[in-house]
């Protein structure tokens, strides 16, 4: 199709992320991608900066995971999962229940990160509805996360960035403390989860669980909050009586220096759902990952099952992949990847800490965000990108690097380089 024909066929039929159908935002059609580079279809080459949204950790069209999802596919690409069970889907439970916390123990397959947090919030109103707790069915969380977009993972996203305001009174209330103050890398301070604290010893009999994302609020706000809140969240829970989910559906298989973020302040949630990266970008596909304690007692109760089934359960394609990513992963030295990418990281976007137009750089593992004072032009500032030969997709005050793992110190600096340069040119004239 002529590039022509196809941009204005997509303008015209094709919604895309977040943007309008009568006036959106440009889009770049791609012939391929491959390694850490996407081949823009009139012959421009990009160096990706965004693993297409936390996810493509090993870059793209990887031997490896190609010859997964072949061998798979000479088998069968699908079967149901109700009566049925395969090979690719016992070794993935085995593989994830080896490397997540201690004590979660059952798997439950799902389609995409959205479909996992619903699954996680409904185990854990049908835990309290098998204990004949009639009245824990809100949940708690704090401001600026982000959990999808989905009806239920939606109510607990930001209440002001979320768009609650647009479904005002059709959404489910929840209870939202502050966001957690202190940041990953300065001094604790308890009196942090005083807001948190004063929702669960007002409201627990209402509070299913507190659900949140380990040590990264992602899409919410890009923001790295300290280890010791989290373990504060945990003691809480127990204190209160209330189940503790972890989102690690960005933060999960390695992004933040450590496999899972939980691991930062040692603590196991209660469930814990994972996604985004999980099949290393090749597919959609999630899990949530419960105890014992929360599977056996929804399975001893009313009505003895746990209510969801999707059709594409248990995906063998994806399961397949899943499986070969997570072993390259394994296999792969990714520790000290993860290090070298935050040190180049913390180099390369220093300079930007004196741009009067940025407001705060930070970096964890292989996360780098600049945040700026201003919010960003999209259409102008990502085809500044475009023109510095990368791809960085920046979002509201947001311009922000999370790389694949493999990417090169040249690729990685060209990345630094560019959002140096772009961040730059495009608040110029907000400076002066
Ligand atoms: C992306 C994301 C989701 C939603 O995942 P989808 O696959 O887009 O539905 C949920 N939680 C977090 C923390 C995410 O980053």
């Amino acid at each position: 199709m002529q590039t022509n024909k196809l941009l204005e066929y997509d303008k015209e039929h094709i919604w895309h992320p977040y943007t309008s159908t009568t006036n959106p935002l440009p889009v770049y059609p791609v012939s391929k991608a491959e390694g850490c580079t996407i081949h823009l279809k009139d012959g421009r080459q990009l160096t990706d900066g965004m693993s297409s949204w936390w996810a493509a950790v090993h870059g793209y069209n990887h031997p490896v995971l190609n010859a997964a999802i072949e061998k798979q596919l000479k088998n069968m690409s699908h079967v149901m999962f109700g009566g049925l069970t395969h090979e690719p889907a016992v070794e993935l439970a085995e593989q994830l229940i080896n490397i997540t916390p201690d004590g979660l123990e059952k798997v439950f397959y799902c389609d995409s990160g959205s479909v996992a947090v619903e699954v996680s919030m409904k185990m854990a109103l049908q835990y309290w509805y098998a204990k004949g707790s009639k009245t824990k069915t809100k949940f708690a969380t704090v401001r600026n996360g982000y959990h999808g977009d989905t009806w239920n993972a939606m109510s607990v996203c930001d209440p002001g960035t979320g768009m609650h305001h647009i479904f005002n009174g059709k959404l489910p209330i929840h209870y939202f403390a502050e966001q957690p103050s202190i940041a990953f890398d300065t001094e604790w301070k308890p009196e942090s989860l005083v807001p948190m604290e004063k929702i669960l010893s007002e409201n627990s009999d209402e509070i299913a669980a507190i659900i949140i994302e380990p040590i990264v609020q992602g899409a919410g706000g890009m923001r790295f909050y300290h280890p010791q809140y989290l373990a504060g969240l945990k003691t809480l829970c127990e204190d209160y009586n209330v189940l503790l989910i972890a989102d690690e559906i960005a933060t999960g298989f390695g992004r933040t220096g450590q496999l899972f973020a939980c691991n930062f302040a040692s603590v196991r949630p209660d469930i814990m759902c994972l996604g985004k990266a999980i099949t290393g970008g090749y597919m959609s596909f999630a899990a949530t990952i419960a105890t014992a304690n929360v599977a056996d007692t929804i399975s001893n109760g009313e009505p003895g099952v746990f209510m969801h089934g999707p059709t594409f359960m248990g995906n063998p394609l994806a399961c397949a992949v899943a499986n070969a990513s997570i072993e390259l992963l394994l296999q792969s030295n990714w520790q000290n990847k993860v290090q070298h990418i935050e040190n180049t990281l913390r180099n390369g976007l220093s300079s930007l800490k004196e741009n009067t137009a940025v407001a705060d750089v930070r970096v964890l593992g292989a996360i780098g965000v600049v945040e700026l004072n201003e919010a960003v032009d999209m259409a102008s500032i990502q085809a500044m990108f475009v023109e510095a030969g990368v791809w960085v997709r920046p979002f509201g005050k947001l311009v922000y690097l999370m790389p694949p793992f493999i990417i090169t110190d040249a690729e990685l600096q060209k990345l630094c380089d560019a959002v140096c340069k772009v961040v730059v040119e495009s608040t110029k004239a907000l400076v002066c």
